[in-house]
């Protein structure tokens, strides 16, 4: 085993998307677990959206990394030793254990409400699904979208669910859940081939590529009966246009907001025609996938591991080899260039 971790630490805030200067790698000697810890080897590292706000100076729902410190982040790791009386040596577990190659957990992650445990990926071995599934589809990605959809949306059958990012990780499995649930799905994406994707991978009913479409004229088109339920991953003009569509008594799922997140910190494009949530009586509805994982994780990652197993959800990973790769990397986030959930793979899980 080597002796020492190498840590990514944000040394500087981004200003735009990451720059890899806004990171340094330091190399320090691998920690000793104490009483009720455990060692952990991370294998996987997800790279998501929020990390370019969680790298600001600026209130979020969680504190910013602070300058010199190692960059947080969702991962897979393997347990090498442990202290603690719920995780063992050789133990696959997911966790929020940082953009390095070794962590010491107490199996809550450190995240400063204390709310997220370490989960056991004993689940997804037991199905013969591959680890990656932990970060993607069975991970926080899929729990999202299935959160979000069913949970918030609560869409009924015939209903019109609308997915911007549709393409993404998130916004992928969304539209799927919606078909399965008898829905009709319509995702807008930045590309033709990510539209073509939409309809032939991931069972949407329509695309609509944004960067070339008039998304008033597109949103009119594909869902004539209106919207019944818009799962926004993007926000800025396509929430707003979304909103004059909406049907009455529709529900707004306010998942992200990925178009905002590299300018945040300059301000935020509100909706301009939020007065359509009062003519249609509709709501708007935030959530922080996090707090619900002590409650629902169990039961929304088993409801995903039978779909995925009975081949009714597809999903696409794009794993990116080396953590010394990871601070350009997680620009094709901003820049629409990733086709499936992001990873970075740390070291071979054997
Ligand atoms: P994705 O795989 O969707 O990757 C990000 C995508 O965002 C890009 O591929 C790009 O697709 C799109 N994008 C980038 N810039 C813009 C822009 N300016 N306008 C429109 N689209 C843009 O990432 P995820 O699936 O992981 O995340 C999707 C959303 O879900 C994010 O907003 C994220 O923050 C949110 N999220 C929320 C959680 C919660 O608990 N609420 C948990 C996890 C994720 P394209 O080519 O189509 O432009």
């Amino acid at each position: 085993m080597p002796q020492n971790n190498r840590m990514v630490c944000l040394v500087r805030n981004p200003t735009a998307g990451f720059s890899p200067d806004d990171f340094e790698i330091r190399e320090v000697p691998i920690p000793k677990p104490g009483e009720g810890e455990f060692l952990v080897r991370n294998l996987y590292l997800s790279l998501d959206p929020a990390n370019r706000l969680w790298a600001a100076p600026m209130q979020t729902y969680v504190e910013p990394v602070q300058l010199g410190t190692v960059m947080r982040g969702f991962t897979i790791s393997k347990v090498i030793e442990s202290q603690h009386p719920d995780f063992k040596a050789g133990d696959i577990v997911q966790g929020m254990d940082g953009w390095q190659d070794y962590a010491i957990s107490n199996g809550v992650n450190h995240n400063d409400e204390g709310k997220i445990d370490t989960w056991n990926l004993r689940n997804i071995q037991q199905a013969g699904l591959p680890l990656t599934t932990g970060l993607s589809v069975l991970g926080t990605t899929g729990l999202t979208a299935h959160y979000g959809l069913l949970h918030l949306g609560q869409p009924k059958s015939g209903d019109t669910i609308l997915v911007s990012g549709a393409a993404g990780a998130v916004g992928s499995i969304v539209g799927q859940i919606a078909k399965i649930k008898g829905c009709r799905a319509v995702g807008t994406a930045g590309s033709d081939e990510k539209c073509e994707m939409l309809i032939e991978e991931f069972g949407y009913d329509a695309a609509i590529n944004y960067k070339t479409e008039n998304l008033e004229d597109a949103f009119t088109k594909h869902c004539p009966d209106g919207v019944d339920v818009y799962f926004d991953n993007v926000g800025g003009e396509t929430l707003d246009t979304a909103l004059i569509h909406i049907n009455m008594g529709a529900q707004v799922i306010i998942c992200g907001a990925v178009s905002q997140y590299t300018t945040a910190e300059q301000g935020v494009q509100g909706p301009d025609n939020y007065t359509f949530l009062l003519f249609k009586r509709a709501s708007m509805h935030g959530f922080i996938i996090l707090d619900h994982y002590p409650n629902l994780r169990g039961s929304m990652e088993a409801e995903l591991i039978q779909w995925v197993k009975a081949g009714k959800i597809n999903y696409r990973e794009e794993v990116v080899d080396g953590l010394e790769n990871a601070a350009v990397a997680i620009n094709r986030l901003y820049e629409g260039k990733n086709l499936g959930k992001l990873l970075v793979k740390i070291a071979e899980p054997s």
